[in-house]
């Protein structure tokens, strides 16, 4: 059984924001979180602003410069968008086995994001991205990299007034390639054990990007920055991307829960990040 809870619905995103701001309640996108957490008792919230009705946060643009989600968009919306595949090919990757399709229908990117969970799936890509996030409240907007976002396990730097309204990222260079591989107990509708996502550009032999985001390994979603820093301004040879795998797993700090054990989170994340490194070189040389 659910608890008892007030439910404000604003039909714009200015009464959202003051629905939040004088309520002190919290937002309440497609529940895929929410609602399970409430049942479970892991949530307490007795005051919800749902987002549901704003339909100016239930939007994708591809414009030349920035590619934006608006917070709103589920991950079918994602799934269904004909220009995803190019912009965000990892995010594509990660929408494909996020869940199943009841959950998808509902589930909405702001949603993922916010949740703060290490293995929320969207964040690994977004991160490979190199993502922004917009936070809006009733005195003003703000934009903080997505890789700021974070602070630890669940908590994020935004505050108790404040709603994502949007992620973007700049395209995708020509020569690029942007990867995603879940590890998880099934294939689909499944948590995540390790989940990896590499983003690498390469020009005349020469890895010119490296980014490398790992997941469900760490309190928070993180990039993986020393191993990145052996690749750039390199041709990625076999022995570089071992040592690059092997650096990444030494900035994991996984637990042992009934998913897997932490030794085992390690070293899939070793192995992911040389398969996935291995698979982007491949596609850019
Ligand atoms: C059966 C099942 C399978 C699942 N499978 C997956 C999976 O494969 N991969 C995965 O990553 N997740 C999965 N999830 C988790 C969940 O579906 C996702 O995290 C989803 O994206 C959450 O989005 P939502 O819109 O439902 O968020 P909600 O549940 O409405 O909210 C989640 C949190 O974010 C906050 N929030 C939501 N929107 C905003 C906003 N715009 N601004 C500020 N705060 C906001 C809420 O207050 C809440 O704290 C699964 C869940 C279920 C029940």
């Amino acid at each position: 059984m659910l608890p008892p809870f007030e439910l404000s619905q604003p039909q714009t995103l200015p009464e959202a924001l003051k629905a939040l701001a004088e309520s002190g309640g919290q937002p309440l996108a497609g529940g895929t979180n929410l609602f399970p957490d409430l049942r479970g008792g892991r949530e307490k919230g007795a005051q919800f602003v749902s987002l549901a009705r704003i339909d100016g946060l239930r939007y994708i643009e591809h414009a030349e410069e920035r590619i934006t989600l608006g917070a709103g968009a589920t991950i079918s919306d994602i799934l269904h968008d004909q220009k995803m595949e190019k912009a965000a090919p990892a995010l594509m990757a990660a929408a494909n086995i996020f869940a199943g399709a009841m959950v998808r229908t509902a589930a909405t990117i702001g949603g993922n994001v916010c949740c703060g969970s290490p293995s929320a799936d969207t964040v690994p890509p977004l991160l490979t991205l190199g993502a922004n996030v917009t936070l809006a409240s009733t005195s003003g907007e703000r934009t903080v990299p997505l890789e700021e976002f974070y602070l630890d396990y669940k908590k994020t730097v935004m505050k108790s007034d404040e709603l994502l309204t949007a992620i973007s990222w700049t395209p995708p260079a020509p020569n690029c390639a942007h990867l995603f591989y879940k590890l998880a107990r099934r294939k689909g509708d499944a948590i995540t054990v390790t989940g990896v996502s590499v983003l690498i550009t390469a020009d005349a032999g020469e890895c010119t990007t490296a980014r490398i985001a790992l997941g469900s390994v760490a309190p928070t979603v993180f990039r993986a920055h020393e191993a990145e820093h052996l690749l750039v301004g390199q041709t990625l040879t076999p022995e570089l991307i071992e040592q690059a795998a092997k650096v990444a797993a030494g900035q994991c700090s996984p637990i042992s829960d009934i998913r897997a054990s932490a030794q085992y989170r390690l070293q899939t994340a070793h192995s992911l990040v040389r398969r996935l490194l291995t698979q982007a070189w491949q596609q850019v040389s």
